[in-house]
């Protein structure tokens, strides 16, 4: 599981970056909102842990900027600032959790487990964007209800492209996460580029609206419409 620390503190950031290392979680730590976002602009994450009080853009612009752009991933908000405004504020801009500072590493991993675990609960067996539908039990891939025949790798790259809908996926997180291969390589990079030219015959050509798209210089997006 991969989580994304928003936090400018450097030694809350520490903190809680051994914690939650310590814990098993792949933790990055982005100490801005402007990078976070970069960062959210090429890699997915399970969860994110968002301070509310940072330089430059807060805590709260960037929850509303991500909910704005359909990003999915559940985010607990952190924060010292403990009015009910704020708490109040906070939850409508789309934070799924929230936890006042200062609070007990126990129960923050409590929260984070909850929300990972509520993550997978809501999770459906068929994962649908548009008119595109994939039933993850039966393994069928319909469009416009018409079959589409994939292979087990081409199954396994839309699924992830589909769980990540409206996210900017990088060729290294596929190579990572649907290739399981840690070390980028060029001929992986080609592989993937492959396997998306033929995902996009199956699924996009003569279609109206496109889903597969080329982000420039970063990698692809699953969505309805132009990202
Ligand atoms: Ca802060």
């Amino acid at each position: 599981m991969r989580i994304l620390v928003v936090e400018d503190e450097q030694k809350v950031a520490n903190a809680l970056r051994e914690g939650l290392e310590g814990e098993r979680y792949d933790v990055v730590v982005e100490r801005t909102g402007e990078s976070a976002f970069f960062r959210l602009n090429t890699e997915t994450f399970d969860l994110i842990l968002l301070d509310l009080t940072l330089p430059g853009r807060d805590g709260l612009e960037i929850l509303t900027t991500l909910r704005g752009k359909r990003v999915k991933t559940p985010v607990l908000v952190l924060t010292a600032r403990d009015t009910l405004q704020d708490r109040v504020a906070g939850l409508d801009s789309g934070a799924d959790d929230y936890l006042v500072k200062p609070f007990a590493f126990a129960e923050l991993l409590a929260r984070i487990r909850a929300l990972l675990r509520r993550g997978r609960a809501s999770e459906s067996p068929r994962l649908v964007v548009g008119d595109l539908t994939m039933d993850l039990i039966t393994r069928k891939v319909q469009r416009g209800g018409q079959a589409v025949e994939l292979t087990v790798r081409e199954f396994e790259l839309l699924e992830y492209l589909m769980r990540y809908e409206g996210q900017v996926v990088s060729r290294e997180t596929l190579a990572r996460d649907v290739w399981r291969e840690t070390a980028r390589t060029t001929p992986l990079d080609n592989v993937i580029d492959v396997h998306i030219a033929r995902l996009r015959r199956k699924v996009d050509v003569e279609r109206p609206v496109r889903l597969i798209h080329t982000v420039r210089g970063v990698g692809f997006m699953l969505r309805e419409g132009e990202p």
